[in-house]
């Protein structure tokens, strides 16, 4: 055997640069299903899913064009781990080279290296060409900054790729179009929704769903409803589905939410790209073209292209250029345990209700959810953001530790104390109200501090300014919060801080 490939779940094409030197004589590719993957968080039962139907599709159809493929299936080894797996077949196999695209997960890299090594040979690690961006270079764009901010960065891309750009100046005379997005629906709601394109379970996925309920029968999450593009030619489809019924209004509702409506126009497409069944730059082009054919406007072609060539580049550059020791960051020194319902769902708290059981149906909440429900009452309440950030990791879809790291312990809990967010997204019920249905369907009311009914988040809210006056007070960007805190009398302070209290103790 001349050349290993090393092939990860997130790691599914065949176009990658590991390839580009592969002879299906004298090579082979290696992949395998083991237990710990799934279990060093306790992932929901459609994550793994995901991952392991198609990470069987993409074997199978390697195996139909010719290529050898070492596969360890889940129940037919003993192996726990990716490096004892690993360890057994480059013993069994004595490959003369053995290679990988650099993994996503730092925790991945450093045990696939050491494996090997142990082994006497050394991992050959390829440069990723899935992304615009490469670590290396984010890093020398970061060196020549005083701060890195997702705007300049992603200006940046934009010159540099030529994309939405006539010359040197961007399209319609804008960076962004803001004024025109992040709309509500308003009281009258979305109206009729276009539903997305699904993809029900084929034979191979429902033989992964029976191994996933044997082997992982206590995780959380459903899989009844699992519906999740697991193939190349699936994710393409997802992708012209969005562009053409979605992708017109992504813009202006982005940031609205909805009861009972989890897609809302959304692309669905993160999973997708994440596992590298789609490009980002092919998601990127359609929907550019869609803009130069007519057939979306501007503004939300733009919103949609700055997630992927703006957040999800720069949070993959943020990533590595801060790991390992990104993920203790702790710097609000957050203590308070994760409540046990963001595990179930179990809450009177119709916005975090509706997010919650969303989450454990689909594996999936769009970005507002994440950020501005689930996210922002973990920041209110003081969750150690290490349990955040593991709770993430475990129950989305497409929750892989280089974009979910960032944006849960960067852009939601400030626990990198402002490595890149210029202050905490700390907001109150008010919030939640203005941008959803869900206040009208609680017990409690968004307008309230304090009092039996008054909204957990609203009460947090003035709880938490309270506790981090200090240094909220000398940045720029949450001074005017501390201000209106400043109105309040000491009886009203003290009276919110009796009821974060009893709250506290209530979901402790
Ligand atoms: P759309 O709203 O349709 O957006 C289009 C695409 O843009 C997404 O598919 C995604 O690839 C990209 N994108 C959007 N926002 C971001 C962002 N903030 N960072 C990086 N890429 C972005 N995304 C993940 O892919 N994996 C994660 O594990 C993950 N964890 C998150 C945790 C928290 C606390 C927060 C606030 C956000 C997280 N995101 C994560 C980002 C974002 O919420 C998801 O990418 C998005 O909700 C996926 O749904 P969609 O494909 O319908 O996205
Ligand atoms: Fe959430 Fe508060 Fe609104 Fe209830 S009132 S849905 S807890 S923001």
């Amino acid at each position: 055997l001349r050349q290993l490939i090393l092939c990860l779940g997130d790691q599914l094409n065949r176009d990658a640069a590991v390839f580009d030197d592969f002879d299906k004589s004298t090579d082979a590719i290696w992949m395998a299903e083991v237990p710990e993957e799934a279990t060093h968080v306790w992932s929901h039962k459609a994550r793994i899913t995901l991952f392991l139907s198609a990470m069987r599709h993409f074997a199978d159809g390697q195996r139909g064009s010719g290529v050898t493929v070492h596969y360890r299936r889940l129940g037919e080894h003993e192996h726990t781990s990716l490096a004892s797996a690993l360890a057994a077949d480059l013993k069994r196999l004595r490959p003369e080279r053995v290679l990988v695209t650099h993994p996503g997960d730092y925790r991945v890299y450093r045990r696939l290296k050491a494996t090997v090594r142990a082994a006497g040979l050394r991992l050959t690690v390829v440069r990723d060409r899935h992304f615009f961006d490469s670590p290396e270079r984010f890093r020398v764009w970061a060196r020549s900054r005083k701060q890195l901010r997702l705007e300049n960065y992603y200006r940046a891309m934009r010159r540099h790729h030529g994309i939405l750009m006539t010359g040197d100046e961007p399209v319609g005379g804008s960076w962004n179009f803001d004024a025109d997005n992040r709309k509500s629906f308003g009281a009258d709601g979305p109206g009729l929704l276009p539903q997305p394109l699904r993809f029900p379970p084929d034979t191979l996925t429902r033989e992964v769903i029976a191994d996933v309920e044997r082997y992982f029968p206590q995780h959380p999450g459903r899989l009844d409803a699992f519906d999740w593009p697991v193939t190349p030619e699936q994710a393409r489809d997802a992708l012209e589905d969005f562009v053409s019924h979605r992708l017109p209004a992504f813009g202006p509702y982005q940031d609205a939410l909805w009861r009972d409506e989890p897609w809302l126009y959304h692309s669905r497409l993160s999973a997708a790209m994440n596992l590298k069944l789609l490009a980002p730059r092919v998601v990127v082009d359609a929907a550019e073209w869609a803009w130069r054919e007519g057939r979306a406007p501007l503004a939300s072609v733009e919103g949609f292209i700055r997630q992927i060539l703006g957040w999800r580049e720069f949070v993959r550059g943020i990533y590595w250029l801060r790991m390992p020791e990104y993920l203790d960051g702790n710097a609000l020194d957050a203590h308070a345990d994760l409540p046990a319902f963001y595990w179930t769902g179990d809450t009177d708290m119709a916005c975090l209700r509706q997010t919650l059981r969303q989450t454990l149906d689909y594996g999936y909440a769009h970005h507002i959810q994440r950020l501005m429900i689930t996210g922002l009452y973990a920041l209110l309440l003081g969750v150690e953001p290490r349990q955040v950030h593991q709770w993430y990791l475990a129950v989305y879809v497409d929750a892989v530790e280089w974009v979910e790291a960032p944006n849960t312990l960067g852009m939601s809990q400030f626990a990198d104390g402002g490595v890149f967010a210029s202050k905490p997204y700390c907001a109150s019920g008010r919030y939640v109200q203005r941008m959803s249905n869900y206040c009208s369907d609680c017990r409690y009311d968004p307008g309230k501090r304090s009092g039996d009914d008054a909204c957990p988040f609203t009460t947090l809210y003035w709880d938490f300014l309270q506790r981090h006056e200090g240094w909220l007070r000398d940045n720029p960007r949450t001074r005017m919060q501390v201000r209106n805190l400043e109105r309040l009398d000491a009886g009203t302070r003290e009276a919110v801080r009796v009821s974060a209290t009893r709250h506290r103790r209530m979901v402790s």
